[in-house]
C-alpha cells in the first residue's frame, strides 16, 4: 500500500500517516462562517484538502474515508448582516432573516466550491443543528472542573489544561503578554474563553441550563467532530490563521471532555494567500471573492491549478500571469486527453502527493507525462498519418493514464471543461476573421480589413502581424459578445 507522509503541526515533523482504522479514515476541516461570499484565500484550504480527500480515497478506497466540514451558521457577523436588513425596513423576523442569509450563503459556497472542482465532504453539519451536543459537552466540562458559569456566560478554565498552547508552541503567559485575549470582569483568568454566552431577546438563542444563549465558535467544532467522527480521529485541518486560538481551544475542550480519546492525531495547516505580492485587502483594492474571478472569466479549473502550483505549507501568491499560464496549459491538456475513460494514475503523481501533498511536484510530473504523450503522438502521426493517431489504442491508453493522473488532483474533471469548448469556438471565430482580413487586404478592400482589425481590438483580441502571418492571443479584457458582433 502507498505510504502517505504528512507534516504534522502537532509534532512539527513529517510523519508516516497511519490511520486509526484503515476501513474508516476520518478527516475534519474547519468550514466557513456563512455570512458572505468565500474570498480567494478561503478557497485555498478547500482545494488543498480536497486533494488530500482524493488521495485518501485513492489509497484506502472511496467508501473508507469520511470527510466532515462544518458550516458555522451562528455568529455575530451573521446577526449583524440580518440586523442591517431589518434596519433597512425588511418586515420579516430576525430569525427568518438569519436563516435566509445563511441558506443563501451556503448555496453560494456550494456553487463556488463546486466550480473549483472540490468534491462535497461526506458530511456538512450546520452548527445550529447540533446545539444539544454542544450544551451536553459544556455541562460535561463544568462537571469535570474545566469550565464555570458566570453571569449567564460559561467559560473554559484554560489553566486547568496543562498542555494548552502545545499546538502553536506558545505558553499561556506569553499569550497573555501578547494580549490577544479579551479581558472581562466575569473571567477568573484573562485567558479563559467563552463556551456559551447569553442572547438578548433580539438575537438568536437556545434554552440552556445557563439561560437563553448561544454557543461560542470553538465549541461547535469540538462537539460536531465528536458526534460525527468520535473522540479520536485521524486528521484535523484548516488555515494557519486558525491555529491559535481556534485550534488550541478545540484541543483543550475535546481532550478535557473526552480524556479517553486523542482528538486529532495529525494536524495540517495551510499557509496564507497573497495577490500580486501583496496582502489581499479591501483597502488595497485587491480583494477578490472566488465568484468575482469566475465572473471575470477565470475558469474554476484554472483557479484550482494556480492554488496547486504552490505547496500548501508555503505562502502562495495569486498572479494574473500564473492564471494565464495555467489556462494555456490546461487548454492543451484538455485537447490531447481526448474523450477517453480515466485510467490508473501514474505512480510518480501518487508518490508526489503522498509526500506531504506535494502538489507542486505532482504538476511537474504531469508535465513530464504530457510531454511523453506528445512524443507518442508525433511518432504515431509519422507512422499512420495525421488523422489516425488519435484512434490508436496505444495513444488512447496513454491518454487515459494521463487523464487519471490529472483527476487525482481534481483537474480535467468531466463537466468542468465547458470553458475550453467555448474557447475553441472563439478561437475558430478569430482565425476565420483573420483570414477574412487577409483576403480583404489582398483585394485592396481596406475599409473591410480595417473594420475587422478595429472589431478585434474592441473585443480585446491582441493581434500581432509577423512575417509568418498574424499571431493573436486573448487579451485580459476579452469580450466574446463583441467578437461575435464583428
Ligand atoms: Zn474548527
Amino acid at each position: 500500500m502507498t505510504t502517505i507522509r504528512l507534516t504534522n503541526t502537532r509534532t512539527r515533523r513529517k510523519e508516516v500517516f497511519t490511520p486509526i482504522d484503515p476501513k474508516n479514515v476520518r478527516l475534519y476541516v474547519c468550514g466557513p462562517t456563512v455570512y458572505d461570499r468565500a474570498h480567494l484565500g478561503n478557497g485555498r484550504p478547500v482545494v488543498v484538502f480536497d486533494v488530500l480527500f482524493r488521495l485518501l480515497r485513492h489509497v484506502y478506497g472511496p467508501e473508507h474515508v469520511t470527510y466532515v466540514r462544518n458550516f458555522t451558521d451562528v455568529d455575530d457577523k451573521i446577526n449583524a448582516a440580518a440586523q442591517a436588513r431589518k434596519a433597512a425596513g425588511d418586515p420579516r423576523s430576525l430569525e427568518e432573516l438569519i436563516r435566509e442569509r445563511t441558506d443563501e450563503t451556503i448555496g453560494w459556497y456550494h456553487t463556488d466550491m463546486d466550480a473549483l472542482g472540490a468534491l462535497r465532504p461526506t458530511k456538512e453539519p450546520r452548527a445550529t443543528e447540533w446545539i444539544g451536543a454542544m450544551i451536553a459537552m459544556i455541562e460535561d466540562l463544568i462537571a469535570k472542573g474545566h469550565a464555570y458559569e458566570r453571569e449567564g456566560h460559561v467559560l473554559f478554565r484554560v489553566r486547568s489544561y496543562k498542555e494548552y498552547g502545545a499546538l502553536s508552541g506558545r505558553s499561556v503567559d506569553d499569550m497573555i503578554a501578547g494580549a490577544r485575549v479579551e479581558v472581562a470582569p466575569f473571567k477568573e483568568d484573562p485567558m479563559d474563553f467563552v463556551l456559551w454566552k447569553p442572547s438578548d431577546a433580539e438575537l438568536p438563542g437556545w434554552d440552556s441550563p445557563w439561560g437563553r444563549g448561544r454557543p461560542g465558535w470553538h465549541i461547535e467544532c469540538s462537539a460536531m467532530s465528536h458526534e460525527l467522527l468520535g473522540a479520536s480521529f485521524d486528521i484535523h485541518a484548516g488555515g494557519i490563521d486558525l491555529q491559535f486560538p481556534h485550534h488550541e481551544n478545540e484541543i483543550a475542550q475535546s481532550r478535557c471532555a473526552h480524556p479517553e480519546g486523542s482528538f486529532a492525531n495529525y494536524w495540517l495547516h495551510n499557509e496564507m494567500l497573497q495577490v500580486e505580492g501583496k496582502k489581499m485587502s479591501k483597502s488595497l483594492g485587491n480583494f477578490f471573492t472566488v465568484r468575482d474571478l469566475l465572473d471575470q472569466g477565470y475558469p474554476g479549473e484554472v483557479i484550482r491549478m494556480v492554488y496547486l502550483g504552490t505547496h500548501y505549507g508555503k505562502p502562495m501568491d495569486w498572479t494574473d500571469d500564473k492564471a494565464r499560464q495555467a489556462k494555456q496549459e490546461l487548454r492543451r491538456w484538455r485537447k490531447y486527453a481526448l474523450d477517453v475513460e480515466a485510467g490508473e494514475p501514474h505512480p510518480e503523481v501518487v508518490d508526489a502527493l503522498s509526500d506531504d501533498l506535494n502538489t507542486h511536484q505532482a504538476l511537474t510530473e504531469l508535465r513530464v507525462i504530457f510531454t511523453r504523450l506528445m512524443t507518442l503522438k508525433v511518432d504515431l502521426e509519422q507512422q499512420c498519418g495525421a488523422v489516425h493517431w488519435a484512434s490508436r489504442d496505444d495513444y488512447r491508453s496513454a491518454a487515459a493514464r494521463f487523464l487519471g493522473s490529472c483527476r487525482l488532483l481534481g483537474l480535467l474533471q468531466d463537466g468542468m471543461g465547458h470553458w475550453s469548448d467555448i474557447e475553441a469556438q472563439n478561437s475558430e471565430r478569430i482565425e476565420q476573421l483573420l483570414l477574412e482580413r487577409a483576403a480583404a487586404r489582398k483585394a485592396r478592400d481596406f475599409a473591410r480589413s480595417d473594420a475587422v482589425r478595429d472589431g478585434l481590438v474592441a473585443a480585446g483580441v491582441v493581434v500581432k502581424d509577423t512575417p509568418q502571418g498574424a499571431e493573436w492571443e486573448f487579451g485580459t479584457d476579452f469580450d466574446a459578445a463583441k467578437l461575435w458582433s464583428i
